[in-house]
């Protein structure tokens, strides 16, 4: 028998016995603004002025060296990855092979991320250090960062608790970024801010305003109550959030009239259905004109090049090949420590020798859930592991 490991996000130094693979915890799911309301503020503007504040650092400082250390002592893999990684990724215990995926393991933007927050905890000992959000999705992390008094801000009837925020403490954006309401809001507080938002995260949100400035809806492939979306939506004009290709197609279908899926919706049903996933005052029948593709940065590659190709296509459908790019744009968002991973999940996936891939990372992570979902149908199951 052969399996094969996959780590997202940290090597966990041990699978907790006294966890079972089931029930799945819920997402950590909050919006900050009421759903579908549109970003009051020139996203690029303020935040231009917000990093230039004296108050503000997004690159650590200056323990780096040190704080990497620590940080490999406390994630450091436990024998099987070290085992695995001597022995040029696989090794045989009694009847069963272990492969570990070619890349995995922790990505550059959460290792800057854990590691700013580190030092945070070293530069400001005494004060009040929060997060505003869990700074990624692993338990492990979190768990270690709350030990040291950094907190995650509670959450309380789905909003979030500002007001514990006092003068002079200090507030880590996490690797997720924060929606501009809530930068705004930290402004109005006297506190340092230390900024870990992953750059491959700001690449997206600069895509969503370069289609605000020309007018352009984003559809935005990703999943409406993630923080990472929530946040993105935040810079965008109008906007509307699909997770599948389920949802692009009824988009499309609707932006032809009907037809594609043999189906046609009513406008009614159109804002039902996405009534958490549109911007203020969407309207189908104006806003589905003119659309640039953008996403979450851990979907599925596959998922957002196929959700923009048929996006692509029923725009060329609808208002001629000529005239698509008046009509249509797309960017490549997908950040390259989650495609690294994916490629290699992919790689083993095409090994006919695995019976089981072993997904180790936290339940509510999107990186994770992109990962398991890659598999053979029919030849293994997939687990995560937290
Ligand atoms: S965007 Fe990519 S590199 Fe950045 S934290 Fe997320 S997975 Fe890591």
């Amino acid at each position: 028998m052969a399996i094969s490991l996959q780590l997202c996000q940290f090597n966990v130094p041990q699978f907790p016995a006294e966890k079972g693979l089931f029930p799945r915890p819920k997402p950590y799911v909050l919006r900050c603004s009421a759903a579908g309301e549109a970003a009051p503020l020139d996203g690029k503007e303020f935040r231009h002025n917000f990093m230039r504040r004296n108050d503000y650092n997004r690159r650590g400082f200056g323990h780096q060296d040190e704080t990497l250390d620590r940080m490999n002592h406390e994630y450091a893999g436990g024998g099987i990855i070290k085992k695995l990684k001597e022995n040029g990724k696989q090794q045989t215990w009694g009847e069963v092979t272990v492969k570990l995926a070619e890349a995995h393991g922790i990505c550059w933007g959460v290792e800057r991320a854990v590691r700013i927050a580190y030092e945070a905890r070293k530069q400001f000992p005494t004060q009040n250090i929060w997060l505003n959000n869990e700074i990624i999705h692993n338990p492990t992390v979190n768990q270690r960062l709350q030990e040291m008094g950094v907190r995650t801000l509670p959450v309380k009837e789905g909003k979030k608790q500002f007001d514990l925020i006092g003068k002079g403490d200090v507030v880590v954006l996490s690797a997720f970024g924060a929606p501009l309401e809530e930068m705004k809001l930290l402004t109005q507080k006297n506190v340092d801010i230390v900024d870990t938002t992953c750059p491959w995260v700001s690449k997206v949100w600069h895509t969503v305003e370069k289609h605000k400035k020309e007018e352009y809806t984003s559809i935005i492939h990703g999943k409406y109550a993630h923080e990472e979306t929530v946040a993105t939506a935040s810079f965008a004009g109008s906007y509307i959030i699909v997770e599948n290709m389920e949802e692009a197609t009824y988009v499309c279908d609707y932006i032809l009239g009907g037809g594609l899926d043999g189906s046609s919706s009513t406008k009614e049903a159109f804002l039902k259905k996405f009534k958490f996933a549109i911007s203020k005052g969407f309207d189908p029948d104006k806003d589905l004109e003119k659309v640039g593709i953008a996403n979450q940065t851990t979907m599925l590659k596959r998922d957002t090049e196929n959700i923009g190709k048929l996006v692509e296509s029923i725009m060329m459908r609808k208002y001629g090949v000529g005239n698509i790019t008046k009509h249509f744009k797309s960017f490549n968002t997908i950040c390259n420590g989650a495609q690294e991973r994916q490629d290699a999940t992919h790689k083993l996936a095409d090994d006919e020798e695995l019976d089981l891939i072993l997904v180790v990372g936290g339940w509510n992570s999107s990186n994770t859930l992109s990962l398991q979902v890659i598999d053979r149908p029919g030849a293994w199951n997939s687990f995560i592991l937290d």
